[in-house]
């Protein structure tokens, strides 16, 4: 009888999760998933959170469960990985052997020397997203109670993170009619590079017209409260960067081959002999070359191809190649407004926002629907 092989998924994000329902009734397989935090964090929905439109439990699923219910047999364990080496991975708790090992550890917010203040936070981390909820709804109170008579926020970051932040808060603040007593500045250099540009203007006007001022600069300094531009300065109370991501501290010092500091896997998502990579941890490709968006869309493709080849070579299969597409973004912008693009549609506005929505509800309610 074949002996069962051990096989190591490390993150529980998008792309662990993927890889986790692939390995799933595989009865050659003992399937253990090792993550720092006890919980899914859906990311996607990060910005109704902090905007007040989704409180902890509809951002979260207890990854225990989650992994349970995907398999009974597997097993999570949570723990912060520290080092990874050819059969076994370090971690603050202990140390634990593979057969073969799949690394989805995500990634971190770049967070350069110039942007760090105690008032700014960034949503890619859940306690820093919790924190900026609660100075948001602080505000929303404090001028509900007549405490306050007029409040900053800053969004440096002009990518979707960003703007859906910032167009979610907006929407709340006008909803609430504190438009002239909440401020909401989004400060970049270049906005959501990633959509055409018509779409891009039609965005940026419809940001302008719920209240966002729109500030076209590189930021220079931030003190005091204070954030700095070429000619122009502007007080905060608080705010929100989301002005790029980097690869977390421990896969920067690995010896595994590295490209822009990401994992560089080959055509088959492998990284080493029995190591395979996933996600917005590894350099995807698309099939001609060019590297892939850090998404969850191409976390999940990659999660499956990934753990579909760790199953093929403990068969002794021929490996497939990862042909991992970008199917369609989509903003929001709003209340009930987004832009989204897929292939050759584009939509926005109410049947944007209900594609979006429908993105977001089918993956929640199908994990959900698991623990
Ligand atoms: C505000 C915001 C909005 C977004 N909107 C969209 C969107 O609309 N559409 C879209 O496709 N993508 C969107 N994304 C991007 C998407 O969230 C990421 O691409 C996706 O989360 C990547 O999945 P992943 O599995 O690679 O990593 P993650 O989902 O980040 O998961 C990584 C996991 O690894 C764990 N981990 C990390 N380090 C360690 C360690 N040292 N030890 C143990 N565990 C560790 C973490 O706890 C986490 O559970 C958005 C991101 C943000 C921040």
């Amino acid at each position: 009888m074949k002996s069962k092989k051990q096989v190591l998924v490390l993150g529980g994000g998008y792309g662990g999760i993927k890889a986790l329902e692939t390995f799933a009734h595989n009865d050659f397989l003992d399937v253990t998933l090792i993550d720092k935090n006890r919980y899914h964090y859906l990311q996607t929905e990060s910005y109704n959170l902090v905007a007040l439109q989704l409180s902890l439990e509809d951002i979260i699923i207890p990854l225990d469960r989650l992994v349970q219910g995907i398999d009974k047999r597997f097993q999570f364990i949570q723990d912060e990985i520290i080092n990874i080496q050819e059969t076994k991975v370090i971690c603050r708790g202990g140390e634990y052997c593979f057969d073969y090992l799949l690394v989805a550890v995500g990634v971190q917010t770049f967070l350069p020397s110039l942007l760090k203040h105690e008032k700014l936070y960034e949503v890619k981390n859940l306690s820093n997203a919790l924190y900026l909820k609660q100075h948001f709804e602080n505000t929303i109170v404090k001028h509900f109670q007549k405490e306050q008579q007029l409040s900053n926020i800053i969004v440096i970051g002009g990518g979707s993170s960003g703007v859906e932040i910032a167009a979610e808060m907006q929407n709340y603040i006008n909803e609430s009619n504190l438009k002239e007593e909440v401020k909401i500045s989004l400060i970049a250099d270049l906005f959501l590079t990633e959509l055409d540009e018509t779409s891009r203007e039609k965005a940026l006007d419809t940001l302008q017209d719920m209240g966002i001022h729109i500030i076209k600069k590189m930021v220079t300094k931030v003190q005091n409260n204070k954030v700095y531009f070429e000619n122009e300065t502007i007080a905060f109370d608080f705010g929100v960067v989301a002005v790029g991501l980097s690869a977390h501290d421990f896969i920067e010092k690995l010896y595994f081959p590295k490209e822009k500091n990401l994992l560089k896997v080959d055509a088959y998502l492998r990284l080493y002999k029995n190591i395979f990579a996933a996600g917005d941890c590894a350099l995807l490709e698309d099939r001609d070359g060019k590297s892939l968006p850090q998404t969850a869309q191409t976390a999940e493709q990659s999660g499956v191809v990934a753990a579909e080849n760790i199953m093929r070579c403990i068969n002794n299969k021929p490996l497939i190649k990862a042909d991992i597409k970008i199917y369609g973004l989509a903003i929001a912008l709003g209340g009930k407004f987004a832009i989204a693009t897929a292939s050759f549609i584009k939509v926005d506005g109410l049947l944007g926002y209900l594609g979006k929505k429908a993105i977001e509800q089918y993956y929640k309610i199908s994990l959900k629907l698991k623990i």
